[in-house]
């Protein structure tokens, strides 16, 4: 019945991808109907491109569910799902488009399903813009496992933009409720790693960007490394992860043409400079990512600890529309509260 429908304005605040993926995760989730309308207006090719739309058909797969408007250039969409299935799935985009996108719609319902899953995804494992395959399995998985569920992520190939190809394999050991945690401090650094990986372009660009990242950070040698990889095209990737007690914080360059190694890799300094000038444990894009998982957990009955707080840097436009989506589809409290000096932000997501 139309009244059954949540109804989500995909023009609101940040106006992404997000809002579709999120949407769509919550309303497998919950089993609650949802239309999106003016998806992707304000981006200069609105509406469904490839990738929103394998993370639909992946979502209506999972959920065997009713949709309309899943079509590239749909700018509205109208989903109905029924009880998401557990099993044996791949999804391949087809182009260069982010598969970690694809999982984290089809993942918060496979935590919670009635069996074990795993799935194949194929297309771009590293793509600007989007979170690469480092960053979900060292700074995202491990929290997702914290909360009772088992995931475990193998990478079997390297997929950078254009030509992707990429894939990798996804393990899930669901759990009957996701537990929430309070994230406030990191603990001790354990470890810090500078990565360059090149495929089908010279080495010495990937042993320049860990060069330009040991020296501008004052790193040992022995903290670095470069490497070329087989994929299917050109790619460059660098990433440098700080690994602490409670936390892994993952900065991430993107190779691409017209950006030299060094200028990659100075961006990735800018950003690890901007985590290490706080001592808040979840980084910018962890933090979006993270309500997700920690709303569900605010939102189910009988969670052992329901919900969570954590402690992370001033929040993105997509933290900001996140925490709108949220509060609207699961109807739980999630108050801010700016720390000062440091202007770190604390989050608070609770059941109402
Ligand atoms: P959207 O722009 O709406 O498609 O959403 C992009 C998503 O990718 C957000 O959840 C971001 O946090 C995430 N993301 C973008 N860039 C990175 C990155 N370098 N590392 C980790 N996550 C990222």
């Amino acid at each position: 019945m139309t009244q059954d429908f949540i109804h989500i304005d995909g023009s609101h605040g940040e106006g992404g991808g997000q809002i579709v993926r999120s949407s769509l995760a919550l309303s497998l989730v919950t089993g609650r109907p949802v239309v999106i309308q003016d998806i992707r207006a304000g981006r200069s090719k609105p509406g469904l491109m490839r990738q929103h739309l394998t993370a639909v058909n992946a979502a209506t797969q999972i959920g065997n569910a009713q949709v309309t408007g899943a079509e590239i250039g749909s700018r509205s969409l109208t989903f109905v799902p029924q009880q998401p299935t557990a099993g044996e799935y791949q999804f391949s985009i087809g182009t260069a488009g982010s598969t970690t996108l694809v999982l984290q719609t089809i993942l918060p319902a496979l935590l919670l399903a009635e069996g074990p899953s795993r799935v194949v995804l194929e297309g771009g494992t590293h793509n600007q813009w989007a979170p690469p395959f480092d960053f979900l399995q060292r700074a995202y998985l491990p929290l997702i496992n914290r909360m009772g569920p088992r995931v475990t992520v193998e990478l079997e190939r390297h997929g950078f933009y254009p030509a992707g190809g990429g894939r990798f394999v996804v393990e899930i050991e669901p759990s009957a409720t996701l537990h929430g945690f309070d994230l406030l401090e990191r603990g001790e650094l354990n470890s810090r790693t500078a990565t360059a990986l090149v495929a089908n372009l010279p080495s010495n660009i990937a042993e320049r960007e860990v060069h330009t990242i040991l020296h501008k950070m004052t790193w040992d040698h022995e903290c670095g490394c470069a490497q070329e990889v087989p994929a299917n095209g050109p790619g460059n990737v660098v990433f440098a992860a700080l690994e602490y007690e409670h936390v892994t914080e993952v900065c991430t360059g993107f190779g691409r043409i017209g950006a030299s190694a060094e200028v990659v890799a100075k961006e990735v300094v800018r950003d690890l400079r901007n985590y290490l000038k706080s001592d808040a444990p979840v980084g910018t894009y962890l933090a979006d990512q993270l309500m997700l998982p920690l709303g569900i957990s605010a939102w189910q009955s009988g969670s052992h600890q329901r919900g969570g707080t954590f402690r992370t840097l001033p929040l993105t436009r997509h933290s900001t529309t996140h925490i709108e989506l949220l509060r609207q589809i699961l109807g739980i409290e999630i108050n801010v509260s700016t720390n000062q000096p440091d202007g770190s932000v604390t989050i608070h997501i609770l059941p109402t």
